[in-house]
């Protein structure tokens, strides 16, 4: 599907959320910039939550509480050694109440279930994304 904007993205990672129930694992694909982020804060703001959602790029994961559920949010960028970042997921994973979304998860792949969503954003141009989900 084409995405036209990054209000437009926000809105579609938000009618996804509700469509998500816990415990759900989301591994997003695409390169810097794409739009993997902004995905993330609609999904946020479909979940409940208020607070602002920023990239967990230095901290590698960040938590928020939603009205229902729990989101997790992972970015495992240019982290070629998960070490105990893989351990933290895992509990993430197992957590009845949480959606887990991570980006750049090569590194930590075997430890993603088969049943995760994988939500791929391609870069069109400026202000266009096209996203798949699967
Ligand atoms: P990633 O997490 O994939 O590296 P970000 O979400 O952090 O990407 O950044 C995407 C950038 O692209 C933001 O600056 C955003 O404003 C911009 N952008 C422009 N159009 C779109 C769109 N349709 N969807 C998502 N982001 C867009
Ligand atoms: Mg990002």
């Amino acid at each position: 599907m084409l995405i036209g904007s990054e209000a437009e993205m926000i809105d579609y990672g938000e009618k996804f959320a509700k469509s998500l129930t816990a415990p759900q694992v989301i591994e997003l694909l695409g390169d810097v910039g794409a739009g993997k982020t902004t995905f993330t804060r609609g999904l946020a703001k479909g979940l409940g939550i208020k607070a602002a959602v920023t990239s967990p790029s230095f901290t590698i994961s960040k938590l928020y509480q939603g009205e229902k559920y729990q989101l997790a949010h992972y970015d495992f960028y240019r982290l070629e050694d998960p070490g105990l970042m893989s351990e933290d997921l895992e509990e993430s994973i197992r957590d009845p109440n949480m959606i887990t979304v991570v980006e750049w998860g090569e590194s930590i792949r075997g430890v993603l279930p088969d049943n995760r969503k994988v939500v791929e954003i391609k870069y069109i141009d400026e202000n266009s994304r096209e996203i798949n989900i699967r």
